[in-house]
């Protein structure tokens, strides 16, 4: 039996053919040439039609709808939304223990010796929250949605720029926070329309011990953490919390059950899960 080559497979994969497709079997090169010919003029015909469907109607892209839908639950939960710069302080990073020792240090875009390009979103939760603390009654709710960048090996579920959504409740009881952990991360992922997930503990080199959301076939698609926290001391916060973060393209990867990511990343080369490149 003979299966795509791997041209073919990549250009399949490009045009987001799935594992059944993508695993088919010929009984010889002819027939393969033909299968090949086949399924990729019916892929180019679907995605044509979606970027079609794009220009065409009054249109919006998953990852906004995605995030708009995640805004909508979590300010009918009390969460209140904040914005915060992209670009933070080398200062910041240090009190959020990534020195030049850490092994996240190798992953961050520096701009000049003392600015970078956030790889996370907490450093600025943490300063917003700590001085909203002091106007506001506890329980308190943030959230921020907004880009992260990190230097990876971009594999099929990393990108270097992606879009993280950052909750974090102040004031949760105690003996409440694993509770409280678990209601929120669901809450969020029905927003999402992601039905099946797991919970498992993880150690993080940064939060310690936490509470990771996974997908059925293990793709981590969020991390918590909760306090009193070693962390809270450089920035003055004393009482407990929950926090999660979820990577937003990440979620649209494992629910729309893609090959990969980058589909539904920021991209001049697919448009909401469509590939721009076709003939
Ligand atoms: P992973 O183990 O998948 O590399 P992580 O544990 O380093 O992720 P966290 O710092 O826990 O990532 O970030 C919270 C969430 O942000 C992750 O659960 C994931 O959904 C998302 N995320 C992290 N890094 C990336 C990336 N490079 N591209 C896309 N999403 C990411
Ligand atoms: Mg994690």
């Amino acid at each position: 039996m003979v299966a795509f080559s791997e041209t073919q497979r990549n250009r399949l994969i490009e045009l987001g053919l799935k594992q059944g497709v993508l695993q088919m079997q010929f009984s010889s090169v002819g027939e393969r040439e033909a299968g090949y010919q086949q399924v990729e003029k019916a892929a180019v015909k679907e995605n044509r039609s979606k970027i079609k469907q794009l220009t065409e109607e009054v249109y919006q892209p998953k990852l906004c709808s995605l995030q708009h839908n995640i805004e909508q639950s979590l300010y009918d939960q009390g969460f209140a939304q904040v914005t915060t710069p992209t670009i933070i302080s080398r200062k910041f990073l240090e009190r959020m223990s990534i020195d030049g020792t850490h092994p996240l240090n190798e992953q961050v875009f520096w701009l000049d010796n003392k600015t970078c390009l956030r790889p996370m979103l907490a450093p600025n939760l943490y300063e917003v929250s700590k001085k909203m603390m002091n106007y506001s009654k506890m329980p308190l709710r943030l959230f921020e949605i907004g880009s992260c960048f990190r230097k990876e090996t971009e594999g099929k579920s990393h990108l270097k720029e992606f879009t993280m959504l950052n909750l974090v409740e102040w004031g949760t009881p105690e003996d409440e926070r694993i509770q409280r952990l678990k209601e929120l991360a669901e809450a969020v992922l029905k927003a999402a329309q992601i039905k099946e997930f797991g919970f498992e503990n993880e150690d993080s080199v940064i939060y310690g011990r936490g509470l990771d959301i996974i997908g059925r076939d293990g793709t981590e698609l969020a991390s918590s953490s909760m306090g009193p926290h070693p962390l809270d001391a450089a920035w003055n916060i004393t009482c407990t919390w929950v926090g999660i973060g979820f990577g937003l393209e990440r979620l649209l990867m494992y629910r729309e059950g893609e090959e990969g990511i980058h589909r539904y990343s920021r991209s001049i080369t697919y448009q909401d899960g469509a590939v721009l490149n076709i003939k």
